[in-house]
């Protein structure tokens, strides 16, 4: 780690674009109290959220339509904190890991979209997420916050859009 001119430790701060979502309840309200928890983190500056917009759902059809967004940041913590903080403001906001099918309805979904450039291939921890180049209500928000955005491996997100 870094030190600054007094000798102390610096944190680096990293660029990290989270996705949003909601199909349950006050979609909405849900996704701007999990914008308020991540404000409200040490060590995590909400940059922009972008738009919501209202997608239908992928894989598992019988659900009730999503509100998508995304944020960007740009934090202190290192990628397995920044998602272990992600999966903790899901909990908090009443979503039951494990329950129902993969891909149905949940109250919030946070998604660790990208983290600088860096890529991370870990038990638990895939960034860029690994979906995200296929789902256009990842990558449409994504655009709106960054208009010039490029993937680590240089695809750029205008590019795969207009796919
Ligand atoms: P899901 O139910 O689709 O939201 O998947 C959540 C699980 O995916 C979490 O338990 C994470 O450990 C894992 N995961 C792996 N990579 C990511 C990522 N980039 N963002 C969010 N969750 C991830």
């Amino acid at each position: 780690m870094p030190k600054d001119v007094s000798g102390e430790f610096v944190r680096v701060k990293h660029k990290a674009y989270v996705g949003l979502g909601a199909n349950l309840g006050d979609r909405e309200g849900t996704i701007r109290r999990a914008v308020a928890l991540l404000a409200a983190t040490p060590g995590v500056e909400v940059l922009r959220v972008s738009a919501l917009r209202e997608t239908e759902p992928v894989g598992y059809a019988d659900q009730p339509r999503f509100l998508n967004g995304a944020a960007a940041l740009a934090t202190e913590l290192g990628p397995r904190e920044l998602l272990d903080r992600l999966l903790a403001i899901e909990l908090e906001l009443g979503r039951v890991r494990g329950e129902g099918p993969r891909f149905g309805p949940r109250a919030v979904d946070l998604d660790l979209l990208l983290y600088g450039d860096e890529v991370v291939d870990e038990p638990g921890l895939t960034v860029p997420h690994p979906r995200l180049a296929e789902r256009r209500f990842v990558l449409e928000p994504l655009h709106e916050l960054e208009p010039a955005l490029t993937l680590p491996d240089g695809r750029r997100v205008a590019e795969l859009l207009s796919e």
